[in-house]
């Protein structure tokens, strides 16, 4: 368990599940090391809505 952070949709409109803050999460980068945070993160982005958060490995 680390910490998460979400960003901000791109669309957020008419996203169906999405804004009921379901979201499709396909892995973006994995077990990158985040300089600012110190320490190997993933990052995740949503196939639908393109919303993104990062997760602390
Ligand atoms: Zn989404």
């Amino acid at each position: 368990m680390g910490d998460v952070i979400e960003f901000k949709p791109r669309k957020p409109h008419k996203l169906g599940l999405c804004q009921h803050g379901f979201h499709t999460w396909k892995i973006c980068k994995e077990k990158q090391f985040d300089v600012k945070a110190g320490k190997l993160i993933t990052a995740y982005e949503c196939a639908r809505c393109g919303v993104r958060k990062v997760k602390a490995t």
